[in-house]
């Protein structure tokens, strides 16, 4: 072992030497066997053979018992346990090195015993040399202890031949002792290269640990003041303003929206490649999907003079399972480029029924634009992170050139696979093809979020909201944004602060921000669920955290929705109004937390 390596190394040196040794020394027992029944060893040297089977089950016995209890032995003792080891295997051969030589001057090399028993002693070198390989003095001993006794006998017995044979025999050693010290070269080698890759490979799952936790705190820390930036100009834009400070307000809008875009992207990206992303499976029709899709790029496309062709096959399924919210993000991505790069022409949109079986339903969606094109070059590489069609894409038309690479992974989450057509100056024509559950029957009615809750319009019945956010401009923010609603509103900062407000006053609704001190929106919200009078509440968690697996967690710890922060007011709307007023206490509970 070098210095500085560690003592895992030594472990792991150790527990090769006992697992590839384990069944050898019964290999000795095979020995003594084809002595006894191919020659008249028994018969004239029979104690001799008994005594050298003994031996040599005794150590096979040991050496097996050493490599099979490797693991509570050597963490007894590793010193002693490789002393017992190399006690084992050396004095297993050096009993055969013995027995070799007392053999060739019992009976000269003319005989059949000492041919036999010289061929099998041979075989074993080769054997040894890969399996003792980790410990370099074990193995040298082991060739040492097979070679001396027959090169001292040949030395012994004189003569020519006798030389000759010492001589051959010590050829032999010097060879075996120079390739030992290669083979267990090579041997140490792997060991330093495995060991670096495992280090390697804990340190990249660390920095990839690191990194998610890193993301998951700056979203939280850019979104919450996201949010202030964001709500306060939507407040602001609600109000009397002239045209120059209109345009201003626009403008810090338009880029904040960007900016979240950019930030929610990269957030995205980062999940789907750590694996984190998991696609939900819930009714969705997909007509109804395109339809409010495209309708968002509707005066876009009017302002450009587009025209728009959409299509969905009339085979296509009217319901499927899957993840909708997914899906649009796709459309929007891909629909968002081809009006982003079209000035003159048309957008056609089709989906069509690739194919349907076992439960399952593929479709193939098309987007087709007379736009700029995508250079042949670039066709590939636009599917990767940070890749445009050309250096001049993002001063002209903006965008980060992560649309497309989450979209074409989150198509392979699906199943699916995106490409494109296209030729410069002519137009693209996008494709991606999806897998859904397919439904024999329309699924129930499901409840719907309504679509379109203006955020100016009053509500038809105002209700009355419990505001927990310990953020000072966001609380203030979520207030006037109900009250200006026309619901009333009471805020306060703190789980305590909650559950002493709702013990006092009736609410029809709670929205609960996660993180604040002393008392959580977890605790507060367990808390509230075991007191039988006040349990039916709605709550609704505000998080800007985003994690696999959220929302599971907050319904299992009670919440009854979640919004992401920044709340948009038109689903903070939409959400609490279809909710509706809350029957007076205690005449329907919520169940509690799991
Ligand atoms: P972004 O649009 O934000 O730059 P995308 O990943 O969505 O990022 O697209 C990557 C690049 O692919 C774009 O910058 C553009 O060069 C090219 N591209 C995508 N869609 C089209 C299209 N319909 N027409 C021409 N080029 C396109």
């Amino acid at each position: 072992m070098k210095p500085g390596e560690s003592a895992d190394h030594q472990i792991q040196v150790d527990s090769d030497l006992a697992h590839r040794s384990l069944a050898g020394g019964f290999v000795y027992l095979g020995f003594v066997a084809a002595l006894w029944a191919a020659t008249d060893y028994a018969a004239t040297h029979g104690s001799l053979l008994l005594a050298i089977g003994g031996m040599s089950l005794v150590c096979a016995c040991a050496r097996f018992l050493l490599g099979y209890h490797f693991t509570p032995l050597h963490a007894r003792s590793a010193r002693v346990w490789r002393s017992a080891f190399f006690l084992a295997v050396n004095l297993n051969i050096l009993v055969w090195g013995l027995f070799l030589a007392a053999t060739f001057l019992l009976f000269g090399y003319d005989n059949w015993k000492t041919m036999l028993l010289l061929i099998c002693m041979a075989g074993t070198a080769p054997i040894a040399l890969a399996s003792l390989s980790p410990s370099l003095s074990v193995l040298r001993s082991f060739l040492c202890f097979l070679t001396v006794p027959m090169i001292s006998a040949n030395l012994y017995a004189g003569g020519a031949r006798g030389y000759t044979m010492a001589l051959v025999f010590s050829w032999y050693l010097f060879f075996a002792w120079v390739h030992a010290g290669m083979i267990h070269r090579q041997y140490m080698q792997h060991i330093r290269e495995k060991f670096a890759l495992d280090a390697a490979r804990k340190s990249a799952e660390s920095a990839s640990r690191a990194k998610s936790a890193f993301l998951a705190n700056m979203s939280h820390e850019l979104r919450t003041p996201m949010n202030a930036i964001l709500g306060m100009t939507h407040l602001a834009l609600s109000g009397p303003l002239d045209a120059q400070q209109r345009e201003y307000l626009a403008a810090v809008k338009s880029s904040g929206e960007t900016l979240l875009q950019l930030l929610n992207g990269l957030l995205d990206f980062s999940r789907i490649e750590a694996e984190k992303v998991v696609l939900e499976c819930i009714p969705f029709s997909v007509r109804d999907l395109v339809n409010d899709t495209l309708q968002s790029f509707a005066i876009q496309i009017q302002e450009k003079g587009l025209a728009l062709r959409v299509g969905v096959d009339h085979d296509v399924p009217l319901w499927m399972y899957g993840d909708p919210l997914r899906l649009r993000q796709v459309l929007i991505n891909v629909v968002g480029n081809a009006v982003k790069f079209t000035s003159v022409g048309k957008i056609e949109f089709r989906v069509s029924r690739l194919d349907q079986f076992a439960g399952t339903v593929t479709l193939h969606f098309t987007v087709r634009d007379t736009g700029i094109g995508i250079p042949t070059a670039k066709q590939r590489s636009i599917f990767e992170a940070f890749e445009q069609g050309d250096a001049s894409t993002t001063r002209e038309y903006g965008g980060t050139g992560l649309g497309l690479a989450i979209s074409s992974k989150l198509v392979e989450l699906m199943s699916g696979r995106m490409w494109v057509e296209s030729r410069p100056g002519e137009g693209s024509l996008f494709h991606w093809t999806a897998r859904f559950a397919n439904p024999t029957s329309e699924p129930a009615a499901h409840a719907t979020l309504p679509q379109h809750a203006s955020t100016t319009a009053r509500a038809q019945m105002p209700l009355r909201i419990l505001i927990a956010e310990d953020h000072e401009i966001s609380r203030r923010l979520l207030k006037t944004i109900v009250e200006m609603r026309g619901h009333s509103a009471t805020a306060v900062s703190n789980g305590n602060e909650v559950l002493r407000e709702i013990e006092q006053h009736q609410f029809d609704v709670v929205l609960m921000d996660i993180h604040m001190p002393e008392m959580d929106g977890l605790e507060a919200t367990a808390a509230i669920r075991r007191n039988e009078s006040i349990s039916h509440v709605p709550i609704i968690a505000l998080t800007a955290e985003s994690a696999p697996g959220l929302r599971e967690r907050y319904l299992a710890a009670g919440i009854t929705e979640y919004l992401a922060k920044p709340v948009k007011p038109e689903l903070l709307f939409a959400l609490i109004e279809g909710m509706g007023r809350q029957p007076e206490r205690g005449k329907t509970q919520h169940p509690p937390p799991a």
